[in-house]
């Protein structure tokens, strides 16, 4: 396919920069500056300010003539037609549910990205060849309702209804927590069509984000062409030692949980670096956990990623045989350590067709700006370090993600931060996109009758 053969339409980027901020009046929280944009969000799944920002979604889109549609999770589909309306729509999606302190880009810039790539398609008076809309995937984050991405999980038919509906939110402040069903009903977003890829086919998922971690900041760099998302594993590691007296017990004589749980969490680090691949240790607990006494147990998580399945897997065997010899032969009298598997994501890859018009328009996109980077390269490949709905979608339909940058990679902190232009730069990069795949689709025959 030519480059010509797509005309070089861009986001306008401070419409975009306007209707972002307009949404994030729906669940702002914690001010850092005296601008009004300068807060950051806290709009919970389902909550009423969710409920809010819905409604001023739905609006949004019916007033650039998006027919819209909402499921039994709560998912938002807001189509607008192309000269093909039988075949499914190449759909542009994201989420406006937040963190309890979030910030005012992560999931937003997807969804609001996409309302201004139909905007821009309706300033021109363009026809795609099949429809193309925007989705707003409901309680993405997993921070009221603890299970991330679960309505596109739904949707992909990888999650069971009836599991998410009885999720109970976990941020609640009150004795009677409520479950997904019973806020979707409240709010009113129960909606009355299935949520399934079967009766809800997409033709693709493009999906928009800022990319939360200091890569592209780094390398001077704006766009990042995401291949897919790296392998992770969560681990429940329990260490058993004996507690006793720290005063009366020599150190030769000791079963120090403690002390072999720490051995094991420094020992995963080179292990880690060694392989290219991350290791963390975000929970520590100790019992019975008093100043003066050998705790008799630990239970630590460890949670590791690389991008390819085989290397997570060498790293597992490394820690699991590394940890067996601490409790062994660098413990004292020795300990006992279990192992419990608690999530297991293997890696994730895009879809190349999807992938390579994003490239496409990255390139495009990036030729038009001033040529900063030593390397003139302006856009990378990249893999996503984090989960997202589309890992769900690109089970069901070709996928891919569009990554901009995001000031010293911080995000899930309300001073989470994307430039207007780098916004508008993604929104561009997200429209040239769905043009292309909307061509290629032409060119391929999926309208052929
Ligand atoms: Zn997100």
């Amino acid at each position: 396919m030519s480059q010509s053969e797509v005309p070089a339409l861009r986001a306008n980027q401070a419409r975009l920069a306007e209707i972002l901020h307009e949404s994030c009046q729906f669940g702002a929280a914690h001010p850092y500056g005296s601008d009004t944009t300068e807060t950051g969000m806290a709009r919970l799944s389902l909550d009423d300010s969710d409920k809010a920002v819905r409604d001023w979604f739905i609006k949004s889109a019916e007033s650039l003539g998006c027919k819209v549609s909402v499921d039994e999770m709560g998912n938002i589909f807001a189509v607008r037609p192309g000269k093909n309306n039988d075949a499914p729509p190449i759909m542009m999606g994201s989420h406006l549910d937040t963190q309890p302190t979030g910030g005012r880009y992560d999931g937003i810039l997807g969804v609001l990205g996409g309302l201004e790539v139909l905007k821009v398609l309706n300033d021109n008076s363009y026809e795609t060849e099949g429809p193309v809309g925007v989705v707003d995937w409901t309680n993405e984050e997993g921070a009221r309702f603890p299970k991330m991405a679960v309505s596109s999980g739904v949707w992909a038919e990888q999650v069971p209804l009836k599991d998410a509906w009885n999720l109970k939110e976990v941020t609640a402040n009150h004795d009677s927590p409520k479950t997904m069903k019973e806020e979707l009903t409240r709010i009113g977003y129960l909606g009355k069509n299935p949520a399934s890829y079967r009766s809800n086919p997409f033709a693709a998922h493009f999906e928009l984000h800022i990319e939360q971690g200091p890569i592209l900041e780094d390398q001077a760099q704006k766009i990042g062409v995401v291949e897919g998302v790296q392998a992770f594993k969560w681990f429940e590691i329990t260490v058993k030692g004996r507690d006793s007296h720290a005063g009366t017990t020599p150190l030769y004589a000791r079963k120090d949980s403690v002390l072999s749980a720490a051995r094991m969490v420094a020992a995963a680090n080179p292990i880690a670096k060694r392989l290219g691949g991350l290791t963390t240790t975000g929970i520590f607990e100790t019992k019975p956990g008093t100043v003066n006494t050998m705790a008799h147990t630990v239970v630590f998580t460890l949670d590791i990623r690389h991008m390819k399945n085989e290397t997570l897997s060498q790293m597992e065997e490394e820690c699991r045989a590394e940890f067996k010899r601490i409790a062994h032969e660098d413990s004292e009298k020795g300990v006992e350590v279990e192992w419990k598997l608690l999530v297991d994501s293997p890696a994730v890859e895009f879809n190349p067709d999807c992938i390579r018009v994003v490239e496409q328009s990255a390139t495009d996109v990036c030729s038009a700006l001033p040529q900063t980077h030593p390397d003139g390269k302006l856009w990378r490949r990249m893999i996503s370090g984090a989960g997202h709905d589309s890992c769900y979608t690109n089970t069901r339909c070709p996928t891919s993600m569009i990554f901009t940058p995001t000031k010293d990679g911080i995000s899930h902190n309300p001073v989470e931060y994307c430039s207007a232009e780098d916004c508008a730069l993604g929104a561009s990069v997200l429209l040239g996109a769905v043009l292309r795949y909307d061509k290629l689709r032409a060119e391929r025959g999926d309208f052929a009758s």
